[in-house]
């Protein structure tokens, strides 16, 4: 990572979570997204939703994208949260070496239900713009990003 030269990038304590238990690490948060919505796509009072219907309101994707100085690192953190009663949050973590590692951990197979040629990959939306956020406070990451954008 260089040109961290972003007045606002503070250096900091983080604590994750992780399947295998907290994680802790010194470092700077480079970028954030997530997919939650505030509202429902069902009635407040259902606590599940119905069957075929994506609520983001009650299953969201949070991505951040640090920096990690103790492990000179870049972590790629995806946290799938629920809050349907007895369903539990569902914990990626990903130290990546290089921002191309970085991209690769936030690149996913398209759903069946599209209809896309095999070994297509796309940038979900949250973690896109974690992505965005980062490049605009890594210099590695920018320029993966902007090669991406150019190739899709
Ligand atoms: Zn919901």
């Amino acid at each position: 990572m260089n040109n961290v030269n972003e007045p606002t990038t503070t250096f900091k304590r983080f604590t994750i979570d992780t399947n295998e238990g907290d994680y802790t690490f010194d470092g700077t948060q480079l970028g954030f997204g997530t997919s939650r919505r505030g509202s429902h796509l069902h009635p407040p009072y259902v606590t599940t939703p119905p069957p075929g219907v994506r609520c983001s309101g009650c299953r969201w994707t949070e991505t951040t994208i640090y920096w990690s100085s103790s492990d000179s690192k870049y972590i790629v953190h995806i946290v799938g949260r629920s809050i349907v009663p007895g369903e539990q949050n569902r914990y990626r973590t990903i130290w990546a070496d290089e921002a191309d590692d970085v991209l690769d951990s936030l690149l996913i197979s398209p759903p069946r239900h599209v209809n896309a040629p095999p070994g297509t990959l796309e940038l979900p939306q949250p973690n896109a713009h974690a992505l965005e956020e980062a490049a605009e406070r890594d210099a590695e990451i920018a320029e993966v990003l902007k090669s991406w954008n150019d190739d899709n």
